[in-house]
């Protein structure tokens, strides 16, 4: 079986233990846990038992140990993680409003994860890839933004696929290198995985559906739009599928998406159809809601399995 890979940012994240809890003050925390979002969505792959690799940049540190120590227990091939002693590990502090909306204070763009460049990517680095995936957040500078450039050039060369998970913050926007740089990760993307509010930031579409045809007309074959508690939509030409999210507790959002992506991704590569990848994707977003920590929510098929399972 080929490997699916990703890359990028690779962190700790630190968390307020209680909503509403300040970090102006002192109080507990909780982590430090391994993070990052494509760190969690490599995780979410290899858990499903499928190969799975990420490239990306780590302080020689206990942070970035912690992250290779966690990948490599779940079955992430890390060989392609370089050990930098010449920066640390990124973080991330996050804190939970009473609303439940969260705050993050990041220590990402001095990091090592920040190191990360064209030379980091090589035909041997990706060798045995058939599927990369980019997600949005990791496009935070130039010589990163050419590196995955230069990765889906690869893997598009080998025959592979292409995922693509934006993430795009609006102030991202302005900047014509980041327009340009969606433009063209787009133009690759096969499988296309934006939250619901990120569908018309894609496009210069009015609405959502006229969006959807504009991202088909530019080749994108597979479109699942990611509701967060209502659920996702699924659309491909003359198909449309929408699947209501599971009804469990919601601990801690954070990871869902890369969960949720992982799983749609990897169903889809071992041959399972759109609606049965989408049940198993629904089922792990849901299950990673249920559980503090970022990455503390990855699933196996038998956990999947028993959700899916519950009247
Ligand atoms: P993102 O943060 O990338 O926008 P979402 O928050 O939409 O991702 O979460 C991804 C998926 O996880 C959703 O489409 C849904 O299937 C599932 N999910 C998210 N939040 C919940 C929730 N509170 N209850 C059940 N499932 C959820």
């Amino acid at each position: 079986m080929e490997k699916i890979m990703t890359m990028g940012e690779i962190l700790v994240e630190i968390m307020a233990t209680r909503r509403g809890q300040s970090l102006r003050a002192p109080g507990s925390l909780a982590g430090p846990y391994a993070s990052g979002a494509p760190a969690i969505f490599i995780d979410q792959v290899a858990r499903l038992g499928h190969p799975a690799a990420i490239i990306g940049c780590v302080g020689d540190d206990d942070f970035g140990w912690l992250n290779i120590e966690r990948l490599q227990r779940d079955g992430v091939d890390t060989s392609a993680i370089s050990v930098l002693k010449t920066a640390v590990t990124g973080s991330a502090f996050v804190t939970y409003r009473l609303d439940g909306e969260r705050d993050f204070i990041f220590n990402i763009t001095n990091s090592a994860s920040a190191q990360l460049q064209p030379a980091h990517v090589s035909a041997a680095a990706l060798k045995d890839c058939s599927h990369f995936h980019v997600m949005g957040s990791s496009l935070f500078s130039f010589r990163i933004i050419d590196a995955m450039k230069k990765a889906i050039e690869i893997v598009k060369g080998q025959g592979g696929m292409v995922s693509f998970d934006p993430n795009i913050r609006k102030e991202m926007l302005r900047i014509c290198e980041m327009r340009e740089a969606l433009g063209y990760i787009l133009e690759f993307t096969d499988i296309l995985l934006p939250s619901g509010h990120e569908v018309s930031l894609l496009t210069d579409a009015a609405d959502e559906a006229g969006a959807i045809d504009e991202l088909f007309a530019k080749g994108v074959k597979e479109i699942v739009v990611k509701r967060g508690p209502q659920g996702c939509s699924y659309f491909a030409r003359g198909a449309r599928l929408e699947v209501a999210a599971l009804a469990v507790e919601e601990l801690d959002p954070t990871g869902a998406g890369d969960c949720f992506g992982a799983t749609f991704v990897t169903c889809r590569h071992l041959g399972k159809g759109p609606e049965e990848a989408l049940r198993y994707a629904n089922a792990s977003g849901a299950l990673a809601v249920r559980v503090k920590g970022p990455m503390e929510g990855t699933s196996d098929f038998e956990q999947l399995d028993a959700l899916l399972a519950r009247p």
